[in-house]
């Protein structure tokens, strides 16, 4: 496979167009037919070297996988048509391929030749152009690679997709029916609004709960393969049906999903994990608060646009950096917690900005805060209960921390080493999912109580 070809492996499995057509269904069940390649035809008009199909492509649709190439331009005219007569797919569960430790390099060694054929028949393309499989066999929590051929030449592929639950892993439109469903539920309660615009020039959205004029402020999924909007609609859901008596004291202001182009690409099956925004910046490294600091955390370098922790060309140069800077900045919360940690849940670890730790004060105002969370929760070590001050510059905590005089948390790794290891893996289901929902929510509450008691 060139270099080029890999890239675009690399970049695929998410940037489909969804519901072109439906040419084809999938079978249930697999093919075990052995196919005979027949060879490209050779003369005057050789198509040797040249692929049939092009611009291969995967992606989860919520419920089915979604498989598409086009025809190759110089297979275009009617006299090629009958390359197309038959098309194949084939599909390789992958079980060993693993979250957070592997990525894109993974995929392009497969042979499809060692796959299952689960598809070997006529597709009538869109546009006579576009060929289009729908697999509804693949399983939730699996890893794919697909092939898409006709029955010359090499296929197209390997086209990886996760098929993620998506009551695990929320799409950004669900987020935002979600939040629209609360604030018709709640007039008076909820006042959600445009604070600004993704990458992408979505809506980025933001939400003020509640009448205080006190708030605390959360924020979700800065890093598109970790936690928040899952969390944060669960939390204010439950506060609004039982706890509003707390939230006409102090409010919650929210930005459950802060990064969704590239948590979006996850919903829609990209298998390993994504960190940064589409401009490839780390927005948690993109605040300005010391930005000037090269930091070299996880093996990256912040001024290295390469790095998974890319800090940007300049502070505040993102979309998303300044939706969520102005929005904080309009309503100076008390606290701020961002969720992070992997693959849809962010446990009880709670880690603040580095540089905070100069002032005593501050310090201490943190600390109980942190008490105050972890006091809620049924699990309790002394041991795992500080809070570790290591937010590096151009982090939101260190941007709190700078420019609002405000105790933030990276919200982090479980206490619970199981329950760690199994989001690691972007093994999250429903049931721990739920688990995690229930502890923020406490957390919440008694956070909530606990400004309520402060006298200013
Ligand atoms: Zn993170």
């Amino acid at each position: 496979m060139t270099k080029s070809q890999k890239q675009l492996v690399n970049r695929r499995g998410f940037m489909g167009l969804a519901g072109l057509s439906v040419s084809s269904m999938a079978l249930p069940s697999i093919l075990k037919e052995n196919i005979t390649l027949k060879q490209a035809p050779s003369g005057k008009d050789t198509t040797d070297n040249y692929r049939t199909l092009r611009e291969g492509n995967v992606f989860f649709d919520g419920n089915k996988v979604v498989v598409t190439a086009y025809k190759s331009m110089r297979f275009f005219k009617k006299e090629f048509s009958h390359h197309f007569a038959k098309m194949r797919i084939y599909r390789m569960e992958c079980p060993d391929f693993k979250y957070g430790t592997d990525y894109g390099e993974y995929f392009p060694a497969q042979d499809y030749k060692k796959a299952d054929l689960i598809f070997h028949g006529k597709m009538e393309p869109l546009l006579d152009c576009k060929f289009h499989f729908e697999d509804t066999t693949a399983k939730i929590g699996s890893t794919y690679s697909y092939w898409i051929g006709t029955d010359e030449g090499e296929p197209e592929g390997p086209l990886a997709v996760k098929v993620r639950d998506p009551e695990v892993w929320y799409k950004y439109e669900q987020v935002q029916e979600k939040v629209a469903l609360l604030q018709k539920k709640y007039p008076a309660m909820v006042n959600a609004s445009q604070i600004g615009l993704t990458t992408y020039k979505r809506p980025l959205m933001g939400l003020k709960v509640g009448h205080g004029k006190k708030c605390i402020a959360v924020v979700g999924a800065v890093h598109a393969g970790e936690a928040g909007p899952e969390i944060i609609l669960y939390m204010l859901e439950k506060l609004l049906e039982n706890h509003q008596d707390l939230l006409k004291k102090v409010s919650i202001v929210a930005i459950p999903s802060a990064n969704p182009d590239m948590r979006d690409r996850l919903v829609r099956g990209n298998p390993w994990y994504l960190r940064r925004n589409p401009n490839l910046v780390d927005i948690n490294r993109n605040f300005p608060a010391n930005w000037d600091t090269v930091e070299t955390t996880y093996g990256y370098s912040t001024d290295d646009p390469q790095g998974n922790t890319y800090r940007g060309l300049f502070s505040n140069s993102e979309n998303e950096t300044m939706a969520i800077s102005s929005f904080m900045k309009k309503h100076k919360p008390k606290l701020l917690l961002s969720y992070h940690c992997l693959a849809s849940i962010a446990g009880e670890t709670l880690a603040a900005s580095k540089d905070a730790l100069q002032n005593q004060a501050f310090v201490d105002r943190s600390d109980n805060y942190a008490r105050m969370f972890w006091e809620a929760q049924d699990y309790r070590d002394p041991k795992q209960e500080k809070v570790i001050y290591m937010c590096t510059a151009g982090s939101i905590p260190t941007w709190g921390y700078k420019e609002l005089d405000m105790p933030a948390y990276d919200v982090e790794a479980p206490f619970d080493a199981a329950d760690l290891a199994k989001c690691k893996l972007d093994q999250t289901d429903r049931e721990l999912l739920r688990k995690y929902q229930e502890k923020h929510l406490k957390g919440m509450i008694a956070l909530l109580k606990g400004v309520n008691a402060e006298k200013k």
